[in-house]
């Protein structure tokens, strides 16, 4: 059965020494067994490090983005190989700031999953609708468009690997969180839909987590809904002792 996962995405957050003191203070949170798995996405200065740190214990480094290319003249990237070769099991793609700012599309997300697989990364695919398109009715229209492009050309053995994110862009940073309702609506909807291209039986085996102002005070109720399997946090990981309440108080189903 799918694993409840808690992630932590620290964005463009936390020097050196925050991230080993916030990193080595989580480890020793999350030592129990019984909890969710755990990753944490620092920025990739420290990833190197981070993963040393976390090493044989219950934390897993994730980086918060790449290209798909293995190398080459692409000023200012990081390839897949070279996560790999620092020891990086996870990767966050297609996160809705990277689509803002950088001009991700879901063809590039596409890409990058792909070329994440091919690496033996793990990639954390995030997905989500604009409050301008959840107004206008297009929420599950959307979500569904940016699974079906981004798991183009992945196949049956590969769909198990990916852990997708449903983040609705209004919700990210904003302190506002999509109701549990509303949140399982779109978690199931990203099943439903990856259960159309690949069999409900792999899709079962898929985890889905939820993004958007999680906080120790919803984890419980969103961890709750059927096809809710944990959280990707933003804010609320930065500081290792809200992170930890956060894991301990996600559901296990
Ligand atoms: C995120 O950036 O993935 C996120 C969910 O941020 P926050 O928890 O701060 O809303």
């Amino acid at each position: 059965m799918r694993k409840t996962i808690i992630a932590g995405n620290w964005k463009m957050n936390h020097t050196g020494a925050e991230v080993r003191e916030t990193l080595s203070a989580l480890i020793g949170y999350v030592a129990d067994k019984g909890m969710p798995e755990v990753i944490v996405a620092p920025v990739f200065p420290y990833l190197g490090e981070a993963v040393s740190l976390a090493k044989e214990t219950g934390v897993r480094i994730a980086a918060q983005n790449m290209h798909w290319k293995d190398s080459g003249a692409y000023t200012g990237e990081v390839s897949p190989a070279m996560l790999v070769d620092v020891g990086v099991s996870h990767v966050i793609l297609g996160h809705s700031e990277r689509r803002t700012y950088f001009n991700e599309t879901d063809g590039t997300v596409n890409l990058k999953v792909k070329a994440a697989l091919a690496h033996g990364l793990m990639p954390v695919l995030c997905c989500g609708e604009t409050l301008e398109q959840r107004e206008r009715g297009s929420a599950t229209a959307v979500i569904e468009a940016q699974i079906a492009t981004a798991l183009d050309g992945i196949n049956r053995e590969e769909i198990d690997r990916i852990i997708v994110a449903y983040e609705p862009v209004w919700a990210i940073g904003t302190g506002k969180t999509a109701g549990v309702a509303e949140a399982q609506e779109a978690c199931s909807a990203i099943r439903r839909k990856i259960a159309g291209l690949y069999g409900k039986d792999l899709a079962a085996a898929v985890s889905v987590l939820y993004g958007g102002s999680v906080k120790a005070e919803n984890i419980a109720a969103l961890t709750s809904a059927p096809d809710i399997d944990g959280g990707l946090v933003g804010g609320a990981s930065l500081k290792a002792d809200d992170f930890a309440a956060i894991i301990q108080h996600a559901v296990i189903k």
